[in-house]
C-alpha cells in the first residue's frame, strides 16, 4: 500500500483521508491535514469567483496620486491631446489606481488615443541634450537609451519638458532585482536563476553608458549642461536602475524606428514610452486591439477594447499571455488565480522516487516527454500526464506509444499514474513551503521580497488545487 502525507488549507467534505483502488489492486492512501472552512475553499476552487485582483503594493498616497494625474491631463491636453469621455482616474481598492468608465463603453471604441508627439521614442531621446552619450564608438539598446533619457529628464526636475509624466511614475518598483542582497540569496532558485541574467543585462547596459559618460570628459561634456553636476554622479547605478525599470514596467511597442546612422543600436527592441497609458493596469481576460503609430497613416497610438466594459468597472489592457512568474519578474506583480500557471518539476526529481528503466528511460528523453512536466491549478498539465503514463504504465512501447498519439489515456490510466503524480506533487510542495518558511523568516522585508513570498503562496496553492483536482477526478 502506497501512502502520502499531506497538509492542506482546504476543507474536504469526505474527512481526513482519501483512498485510492488502483486497477492492479494496489490501495493509495491520502491523509490530508484540514485546516480551513468551506467558503474558502469554494473561493479558491470556483472559477465563476476566479480572483483577478492584482498583488502589488501601493507606492504612493492616492489623494497625491490623482492630483498629478490631472496635471498630467492637463498639459497633455495643452500639447494637442483629447481626454476620452469614457475614463475617469481612481484609486480602487486593489490596483490603486486606475481608470474607470464612466458610461458603458461598446465594443471597438477607442479607448485612449496618444499623439504621436506625446510618445518618448528613442529618438525623442538621440536628439536631446544628452545625445553626446551616444554618439561613441559603442553599441546602445533602445532600452538604455530610454533609460538614460529618462533618468536624466528626472534630474532636470520642474526644468524638463516631461516633468507631468516623469511625476506620475513610482518613486520605486517591486521586480525581484530591487530585493535586498540578503534576500536576493534565499529566493527561490527559478527566481535568482532568472534574476542574475537579468541583473548581467542592465549591469551591461550600464556599464557601456557611463563608459560613454567618461569619454564624454575628454570632449568637455561630463558634467550636466543645467546645473554642472558630474554626470557620472546623476548617473549612479541605483539611479539607473529605477530608470531601466520605468522602462521595463511601461514601454509599449512601437515599429519603424529609423536611426541615423551617427548611432550604434545594438538591440531594436522597438520601445517607446507613453505619458498617461499606464494608468491601464493589466488584466489576463482583457480584450484590446492596440493600432501602434505606423508614420504612414497614423499618427497616434490607439487601444480599442474589443468587449463592452461595463459603467463604474475598472478598464484594464492586455500586456500578454503572461504567467505569474513572468509578471513578478518583469513588472513586480502577479494576479492570483492565473489560468496560465504551471508549476514545473525536473524529470530528475522522478528519479529520486521511482526507478525507471533504461529502455523507458530512452524512450521519454528521445520523445522529449521529459521537458516540461508540470502541475496546474486544474490537474496534471498535458507532458506530465503523458510522462507519469509512461512511467506507470505495464504496457509495451508500441501499445503505450499508440494511446498516447491516439490522445487516449483514459481514467484507469489516471489512477494507476496518479499514484506517481501525487508523490511527486507532494515533493514539490514541501519544497515550496520549506523555501517560504525560510523567506518568511526575514526581518525588514523589501515591497518587492513581500511579494516574491505571495508568489510563492499562490505556488502552494496551485497545488493545493491541482492536488484536489487529481483526488476528484
Ligand atoms: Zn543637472
Amino acid at each position: 500500500m502506497n501512502e502520502i502525507f499531506v497538509c492542506l488549507d482546504l476543507i474536504d467534505s469526505t474527512g481526513g483521508t482519501q483512498s485510492l483502488v488502483l486497477r492492479d489492486g494496489t490501495e493509495l492512501v491520502v491523509y490530508i491535514r484540514i485546516n480551513t472552512n468551506k467558503s474558502k475553499y469554494k473561493q479558491m476552487m470556483g472559477r465563476a469567483n476566479r480572483n483577478r485582483r492584482r498583488k502589488n503594493l501601493p507606492t504612493k498616497q492616492p489623494i497625491q496620486d490623482l492630483l498629478v494625474i490631472e496635471q498630467l491631463e492637463s498639459w497633455m491636453e495643452s500639447v494637442g491631446w483629447t481626454s476620452s469621455c469614457y475614463l475617469k482616474p481612481t484609486i480602487f481598492p486593489v490596483t490603486q489606481r486606475g481608470l474607470k468608465a464612466v458610461n458603458n463603453i461598446m465594443p471597438n471604441t477607442s479607448l485612449v488615443k496618444i499623439p504621436k508627439k506625446l510618445l518618448i521614442t528613442p529618438l525623442v531621446a538621440l536628439n536631446s541634450k544628452i545625445n553626446f552619450i551616444f554618439l561613441k564608438n559603442h553599441s546602445y539598446t533602445v532600452h538604455s537609451i530610454l533609460a538614460t533619457f529618462i533618468l536624466y529628464e528626472k534630474h532636470l526636475g520642474n526644468t524638463s519638458t516631461w516633468k507631468n509624466y516623469l511625476d506620475t511614475l513610482p518613486n520605486s518598483y517591486t521586480t525581484p532585482i530591487f530585493c535586498a542582497k540578503i534576500e536576493k540569496k534565499i529566493m527561490p532558485f527559478i527566481v535568482r536563476q532568472k534574476l542574475s541574467i537579468l541583473s548581467q543585462k542592465i549591469i551591461t547596459d550600464y556599464e557601456i553608458i557611463l563608459k560613454s559618460i567618461r569619454e564624454s570628459k575628454t570632449d568637455g561634456y561630463d558634467l550636466c549642461p543645467h546645473c554642472k553636476l558630474s554626470l557620472i554622479e546623476i548617473f549612479s547605478f541605483e539611479a539607473y536602475k529605477w530608470s531601466y525599470y520605468t522602462v521595463n514596467t511601461r514601454a509599449i511597442y512601437m515599429k519603424n524606428n529609423n536611426f541615423n546612422d551617427d548611432f550604434k543600436i545594438s538591440v531594436n527592441e522597438n520601445l517607446a514610452l507613453a505619458p498617461f497609458l499606464d494608468m491601464l493596469n493589466h488584466s489576463f481576460d482583457a480584450l484590446v486591439e492596440i493600432k501602434p503609430v505606423d508614420d504612414i497613416s497614423n499618427e497616434f497610438y490607439q487601444i480599442f477594447t474589443l468587449t463592452t466594459i461595463h459603467e463604474n468597472s475598472q478598464v484594464f489592457i492586455n500586456y500578454g499571455s503572461h504567467c505569474t512568474f513572468k509578471l513578478y519578474m518583469e513588472y513586480g506583480f502577479f494576479i492570483p488565480n492565473n489560468p496560465l500557471d504551471e508549476i514545473f518539476i525536473n524529470y530528475s526529481s522522478v528519479n529520486n522516487l521511482k526507478n525507471i528503466s533504461p529502455l523507458t528511460n530512452n524512450y521519454i528523453l528521445w520523445n522529449k516527454f521529459h521537458e516540461s512536466i508540470g502541475f496546474t491549478s486544474s490537474g496534471l498539465n498535458y507532458r506530465a500526464k503523458v510522462a507519469f503514463f509512461i512511467l506507470s504504465t505495464p504496457l509495451r512501447i508500441i501499445q503505450m506509444t499508440k494511446k498516447i498519439y491516439c490522445n487516449s489515456l483514459n481514467r484507469l490510466d489516471a489512477l494507476s499514474y496518479n499514484v506517481l503524480s501525487l508523490k511527486l506533487l507532494n515533493t514539490k510542495r514541501l519544497e515550496l513551503i520549506n523555501e517560504l518558511k525560510i523567506m518568511k523568516s526575514r526581518t525588514n522585508k523589501t515591497n518587492s521580497f513581500k511579494i516574491n513570498i505571495n508568489v510563492q503562496q499562490e505556488y502552494v496553492s496551485i497545488l493545493d488545487k491541482c492536488f484536489y483536482s487529481i483526488i476528484h477526478n
